[in-house]
């Protein structure tokens, strides 16, 4: 099955920051990828813009080492040069007054425009201010600001007031990239174009929900950042917080970016304070020279590499089913799923002790995208009615066909941005709640002077961490 490519409109893309780390790994080998599926049209112009001085053909050959370094042997010599074709490039401070008028000269009228700001969030307020002074920013414009956005309630609110001064709500994406994956969206086809699952979706029929996120690495050199943020921060706030959402959330009416997003923002506001006993965090401690300390500027950080919290969402439809949320670095495996736990049935006709285990649908975001439904059978053999759990496994990229080629999530995204569809791009009130409920979390932890748990790198986290499901009579799923 060949995935169906429909072309967007003719665009002009800017991409501040477009020398960084996310530019070269993420943004121009997704617009590679785009433009040789045939989805650029022809008249696209793509320009870069950073401090850095360069002229055109310098940033091409940038770019096109970026290529080569991520993309690798499925690039195609003359699918990269009609690419590099159509990349330009700017150099602008995005606190100085030079460059505008170079950049604007390269904008024409028609494309639909766009700016992404794939810089320190400390200068999107910069950026807004000045595309909007040198009339570089139509009304129609839309710009992409990464995250994180904001460090807590007061400054998420001053970024959105700092971004509402020059462009609207509706103008306005901000990127979660784990919307942009495939299997996150594929979470609400399951949910809303089945009749199967539904009718179960409700704690009347769901024992818990675990949601999890482990990575193999550790801080490494992102260290000065991340001491700064912490698992809670960087992870639960944002991407956590947006499966539970497209978990626990109601069916919206249609899948349009107001109606999804109405629904999400309701599931924030319905979630319950976190008790201290419900949250567990750790730090690793591997041998000297390995430990998260090593990494960090500040020899006594307490902030946390991993966490892991028992969230309750108040309402009809989930009172009484906890969702059970764990990322962490320097893990055992590197996965990230979410697996809604069912109950028991009512009664079993097969007597006691028959190795009844919960049906347990698990939804693989990564490594190979896909689900995983396990079911109980009859165990082969003629000794009487003994059951087994069974796996119905389904890898999205087994289940299509070897030539579909699942998109990257940047690369969606920034074409949901040229269609201007901001279904997966998070709403101004949707960020501040998700901060609203994060902030006491993490004052709640400072107040009390609680520090986190050592845990040696390799496992599946802190031993608090199984006692936060133990105690429930739960376990957590093994991370691989
Ligand atoms: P980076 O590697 O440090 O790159 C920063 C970019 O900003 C460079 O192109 C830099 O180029 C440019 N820049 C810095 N100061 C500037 C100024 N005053 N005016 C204009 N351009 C300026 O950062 P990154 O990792 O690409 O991250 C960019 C943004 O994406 C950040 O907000 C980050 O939090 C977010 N993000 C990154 C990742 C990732 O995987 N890297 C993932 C999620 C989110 P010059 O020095 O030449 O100006």
């Amino acid at each position: 099955m060949v995935s169906r490519v429909i072309p967007v409109d003719p665009f002009d893309l800017v991409i501040f920051g477009g020398t960084g780390d996310l530019a070269r790994r993420k943004i121009f080998p997704g617009l590679y990828r785009r433009f040789v599926d045939g989805q650029v049209p022809d008249g696209c112009r793509i320009v870069g813009a950073a401090r850095s001085e360069m002229d055109h053909a310098a940033f091409r050959e940038f770019v096109g080492a970026a290529l080569a370094e991520f993309i690798g042997d499925s690039q195609v010599p003359d699918q990269v040069a009609a690419f590099l074709d159509i990349i330009f490039y700017c150099p602008i401070d995005a606190k100085g007054t030079s460059g505008w008028a170079d950049l604007k000269a390269l904008m024409r009228d028609g494309p639909v425009r766009a700016f992404y700001f794939s810089v320190a969030p400390a200068l999107f307020g910069d950026l807004a201010e000045r595309l909007h002074d040198h009339g570089i920013a139509t009304p129609e414009s839309r710009i992409v600001v990464e995250k994180p956005f904001g460090k807590n309630l007061a400054t998420a609110k001053a970024l959105n007031a700092t971004l509402a001064a020059h462009f609207n709500e509706a103008q306005i994406y901000r990127i979660d990239h784990y919307l942009g994956k495939e299997t996150v969206q594929n979470l609400m086809a399951v949910r809303f174009a089945n009749i199967l699952f539904e009718p179960l979706w409700n704690s009347q029929f769901v024992d818990h929900v675990q949601i999890t996120v482990s990575e193999t690495v550790g801080v490494g050199g992102r260290g000065g950042y991340y001491d700064t943020s912490g698992a809670m921060r960087d992870m639960v706030q944002n991407h956590l917080m947006q499966l539970l959402c497209l978990i626990a959330m109601e069916p919206p009416n249609k899948f349009e970016p107001d109606a999804v997003r109405d629904e999400k923002l309701k599931v924030i506001r319905a979630l319950d304070p976190v008790a201290a006993s419900e949250i567990v965090r750790g730090q690793y401690r591997g041998p000297k020279g390995h430990t998260y300390l090593d990494e960090v500027e500040n020899p006594e950080s307490g902030t946390e590499s991993y966490i892991a919290l028992k969230v309750h969402v108040s309402n009809w439809r989930w009172k009484g089913t906890p969702f059970y949320l764990r990322t962490g670095k320097k893990l055992r495996g590197r996965a990230s799923e979410i697996a809604i736990m069912f109950k028991e049935p009512p009664h079993s006709i097969f007597g006691e002790g028959e190795g009844w285990k919960q049906n347990v649908l698990v939804i693989r975001l990564q490594p190979d995208e896909g689900m995983n439904l396990r079911v109980m059978i009859k165990e082969p053999g003629p000794g009487g009615m003994r059951l087994k759990d069974v796996p119905l496994d389904m890898s999205f990229a087994e289940a299509l066909g070897a030539d579909v080629i699942i998109p990257d999530a940047y690369e969606r995204l920034i074409m949901d941005v040229i269609r201007g569809n901001q279904t997966l791009f998070m709403r101004g009130d949707e960020v501040e709640a998700a901060w609203a409920w994060t902030d006491p979390i993490i004052q709640g932890w400072r107040a009390r002077g609680d520090m986190p748990a050592g845990y040696d790198p390799g496992t599946s986290g802190p031993e608090d961490a199984l006692m936060l499901l133990h105690r429930d009579g739960r376990r957590w799923r093994e991370i691989a």
